[in-house]
């Protein structure tokens, strides 16, 4: 037998109904906030990954699928949502649309090489935003509020709201510089990949989940004594708007998440979940001014997150919050016999266009499975069309909660239905 591939799963019974609620949720959030559907390819040039993520990032330097295809052309498999969105952006040259800022969303399948376990896959769903064009905090805490509210809507309690700010390039430098400074008589008990990142992007060495819990880590200089005022201002505003909408955040000052080219805010949205250790981080994201640019885009801001579809709904699980819509069928029809089969099919279809959740027997059951059956889908009422029903074009209805018998005609029907059946 074939077996999926390492770090996959597949969807169905319960985790389907789930997703589908997740997923829809999802989607009338985005409308409200009046952000628009962006739809990229699943792979893209390798390059707009190592321009576009970083060189540095664990994604880009040991989690990306490659291939190169027929002509020879060095393809990925996108290992998140943002670098082709930014693509599409610049390449439909969105960045000249009238109605800034332009405020897309998206959902798909991500693909990284990593080390499955529970909550990490190697193929796995990311839903996020892209806010292009605006450098007011006002943005930044939009897009914060938007997985904040997710969480509440779907009745989350535990959930932590973390930020922190990187401030603008230069404060960036003038923190770079600090934690050279600091590190250099270290670097012998960082980490392998830590050393690296000391000569390429040493902000990431606080980023790592292999260094994370030695004590150097705890005095590391801290970017809040290396903003400029814009930056410490810009955050401060954040902050404010935050408090105002009443979302609460702790400010963690070693964030820096894995992009390397965010600026001003990170922030991240965490579980509570035991064991689960760093697959507590549901969605992460915040602001990256210089990436538009850097994939050969105008000079023009950028806010966003991502949240982790699997993550948000096993963090669910472990909260006991039931998604799954317990609805039944709204009406089950079956028949006496071949002759009737016919008929069936044509009052099954006027019932779905209708707008009923409707359906029929399709194995051929005897009366009394076929009652067994409608239980098993919960249908409200049932209709069993026999030799005399389509002889006098009146059909019996039955109700199967009340177990009440209606005598009703078949012009009238979708009439019944719509008066008995509320929404
Ligand atoms: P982590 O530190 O857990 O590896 P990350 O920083 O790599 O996460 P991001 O790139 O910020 O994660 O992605 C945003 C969200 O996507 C994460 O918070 C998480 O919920 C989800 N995610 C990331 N990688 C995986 C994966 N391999 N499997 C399932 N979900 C993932
Ligand atoms: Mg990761």
């Amino acid at each position: 037998m074939i077996q999926k591939p390492k770090g996959t799963y597949d969807v169905f019974g319960k985790n389907s109904k789930k997703i589908i609620y997740f997923e829809n949720l999802f989607r009338e959030v985005m409308s409200k906030y009046n952000y628009e559907y962006f739809r990229t390819p699943i792979f893209e040039a390798s390059e707009l990954f190592h321009r576009g993520v970083g060189e540095t990032t664990d994604i880009v330097s040991k989690e990306t699928f490659n291939f190169k295809d027929k002509s020879d052309r060095d393809m990925t498999l996108r290992p998140e949502g943002t670098a082709g969105i930014v693509r599409s952006f610049i390449e439909n040259k969105y960045y000249s649309n009238p109605s800034m800022p332009v405020k897309i969303w998206y959902m798909g399948p991500m693909f990284r090489y990593e080390r499955p376990q529970a909550g990490r896959y190697r193929e796995f769903y990311q839903c996020g935003v892209e806010v292009f064009g605006s450098n007011d905090p006002l943005v930044d805490a939009e897009v914060i509020s938007i997985p904040v509210n997710i969480y509440k809507l779907l009745g989350f309690n535990g959930i932590k709201v973390n930020i922190n700010t990187l401030g603008d390039t230069e404060s960036r430098l003038n923190y770079k510089k600090a934690l050279l400074d600091y590190f250099k008589p270290h670097i012998n008990d960082l980490c392998e990949d830590c050393k690296a990142r000391y000569e390429k992007n040493p902000l990431r060495i606080l980023d790592c989940k292999v260094d994370a819990s030695k004590s150097i880590m705890d005095n590391a200089p801290k970017i809040k004594d290396n903003l400029t005022e814009e930056s410490l201002q810009h955050f401060e505003m954040v902050c404010k708007y935050l408090d105002s909408m009443g979302i609460e955040y702790v400010i963690k000052e070693n964030l820096v998440r894995g992009l390397d080219y965010y600026t001003h805010t990170v922030f991240e949205v965490e579980a509570n979940i035991k064991k689960f250790g760093s697959q507590n981080v549901l969605c992460g994201g915040g602001r990256y001014n210089g990436l538009v640019s850097t994939l050969d885009g105008p000079d023009m801001p950028g806010v966003g997150f991502a949240i982790g579809i699997e993550r948000t709904l096993l963090a669910l699980d472990y909260e006991n919050i039931n998604l799954i819509d317990e609805d039944g069928l709204d009406i089950y029809i079956s028949y006496m016999s071949e002759n009737e089969k016919a008929f069936a099919m044509n009052l099954v279809n006027i019932l779905r266009l209708s707008g009923f959740k409707t359906d029929l027997d399709l194995i051929g059951r005897n009366i009394k499975n076929n009652f067994k059956q409608a239980e098993r889908l919960k249908a409200k009422y049932v209709i069993i069309i026999g030799e005399e029903e389509i002889k006098n074009n009146i059909l019996t209805i039955k109700n199967n909660i009340s177990y009440e018998e209606h005598k009703i005609k078949f012009d009238d029907l979708i009439e019944f239905f719509d008066t008995n059946i509320s929404e």
